[in-house]
């Protein structure tokens, strides 16, 4: 007797249906799965078979073929074992609960608990493209597919409660979808940080506005102790939230990389990953190609704390996405194409022993060592920074006299970021553009354009500076970033010189 059920897994951001289909035959009694499993799913047998004994169910002493469809596809998640576990006993004729619209997923445990997969949120939304009306999913992920209304979800405790199905004739609770916007609202994952807890550093938070504004990258340049990594982190704390569009993408991508556990927020992204960090770890891949770090900062920042600490073939890695906002991945599994539009965010000392540059001390490196350090950092990604800025240490007395007076918070400099970035929602409503920093040079002169003025001070400012032709573009939007938070329809004179002064001389 032959029984057909139907899992999916996710092959980058694609869904790809899996049929499930189980023959029982006279033979040497056996169970082998076949369809491009890997270990990891040829190992679910020993799952489900203690599974099924662990709800009661006696394992046939029959030749079992489980085969997995297309066999083209390379199976590497664990999405199947509750699929399989399920044309196993319909097999068995021991139940008859599916159908070819039913969408099962979930990893089993030796028990028959339901265990949690990647990807739900991104599959159960491609469920109703690939032809289901239900899916039966592990009840702990709840969480995370709560607001999904656009089909029938059942969450699932075990085994047993399935196999209980027919025989007490009962089905599953189907999940009753929650409002977004309600669960969202008044969520705040950085509530303990906040510009107005940093004293002085008028410049730095001025370079972290427009960088909120704009969508800008922005690169701290200072020596340790200035507090540098404290002030980059302020950047959470005002970045508008998501749209729900925005939120939901977002999840979904996160969803292919690990499980959910705290549902959906609108919070936009704000990924610090160590400087030890793989290359897959931060570009994405592995046997799964999972999305990296950088897909997973999409629509929000990626933090590289100690930017030269990283491993240089990893930073080389930063150029595509940043100039293209997305990242092509290639394995010998195939290849898969992820967004990639972040916003980086880095620190770094001026040079290896930290000082140089600096008003206060002295710069003890050799030149040969201050050399190769100044040329890791301009080679990959310098260039591709559109802010650049040195931090001090705030001397004693501004710490002392200063901190007692009112610093802006970060509310107040949120509201004029929320403006700044609806000034560029109107200019890019019939474009793919978000925010300036999106801009490619070929649309900057639409985009930016100068009057005569503002355009005979740029010209020279390039000539004096030697600007090469990305710089010239980027300036031109981080000034027109400028502009936007002045609430100026115009680029001015003043707005250019300000997006000047930060392009550090190195
Ligand atoms: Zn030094």
């Amino acid at each position: 007797m032959t029984t057909k059920v139907f899992s999916a897994l996710m092959f980058g951001l694609s869904a790809i249906k899996i049929e499930i289909e189980v023959d029982l035959n006279k033979g040497k009694p056996g169970c082998s799965i076949i369809g491009l499993p890997s270990r990891a799913v040829a190992e679910a047998k020993e799952r489900f078979t203690s599974a099924l004994q662990n709800s009661g169910i006696r394992i046939r002493s029959k030749k079992t073929v489980i085969n997995l469809a297309p066999a083209g596809v390379k199976k590497t998640d664990n999405n199947f074992d509750l699929a399989m576990a399920v044309a196993l006993l319909e097999a068995y004729g021991e139940i008859s609960v599916s159908d070819a619209t039913t969408l099962w997923l979930g990893e089993l445990s030796l028990t028959g608990q339901l265990r949690p997969i990647r990807g739900l949120l991104a599959l159960v939304l491609a469920a109703k493209k690939l032809g289901f009306a239900k899916v039966v999913f592990p009840s702990c992920q709840k969480k995370e597919v709560e607001f999904v209304d656009s089909i029938a979800l059942y969450p699932a405790d075990s085994l047993t409660q399935i196999i209980s199905l027919d025989k007490t004739g009962s089905s599953l609770a189907k999940l009753k979808p929650t409002i977004f916007l309600d669960k969202a609202l008044g969520r705040n994952t950085y509530s303990q940080l906040d510009l107005s807890l940093i004293a002085g550093q008028k410049r730095a938070k001025r370079a972290l506005e427009i960088s909120a504004a704009g969508g800008h990258s922005l690169l701290l340049v200072g020596p340790p102790g200035s507090g540098k990594s404290e002030l980059a982190k302020t950047l959470a704390t005002i970045l508008p939230p998501l749209s729900i569009e925005m939120a939901l993408e977002i999840s979904t991508l996160h969803s292919l990389n690990n499980v959910l556990s705290d549902g959906l927020s609108l919070s936009p992204p704000f990924r610090s990953p160590h400087h030890s960090i793989s290359y897959a770890g931060l570009v994405g891949g592995g046997e799964s190609l999972k999305p990296g770090e950088i897909s997973l900062a999409h629509r929000g920042v990626l933090f590289l704390d100690e930017l030269l600490e990283f491993n240089r073939t990893t930073l080389e890695a930063l150029r595509q996405p940043l100039e293209d906002g997305t990242i092509t991945i290639s394995r010998l599994a195939g290849q898969v194409k992820y967004p990639a539009q972040f916003t980086l965010l880095a620190t770094t000392n001026p040079c290896p022993c930290g000082v140089a540059g600096s008003a206060n001390g002295i710069c003890s490196c050799n030149p040969t060592s201050l050399e190769k350090y100044k040329q890791k950092l301009s080679g990959p990604v310098l260039d591709r920074i559109d802010l650049q800025i040195r931090v001090e240490k705030i001397p004693q007395k501004v710490l002392v006299t200063d901190y007692a007076n009112f610093e802006e918070n970060s509310k107040t400099v949120l509201s004029r970021v929320t403006k700044a970035r609806a000034y560029q929602a109107q200019r890019f409503s019939k474009t793919k553009f978000n925010l300036n920093a999106d801009l490619r040079s070929v649309f900057v002169k639409k985009y930016c354009p100068l009057n005569n003025k503002a355009e005979d001070f740029f010209l020279k400012a390039s000539q004096k500076f030697n600007l090469t032709a990305r710089s010239h573009f980027k300036i031109l939007t981080v000034a027109r970033t400028i502009a936007d938070l002045a609430e100026s329809e115009q680029i001015e004179v003043p707005h250019l010189a300000e997006a000047l002064s930060y392009r550090l001389e190195w």
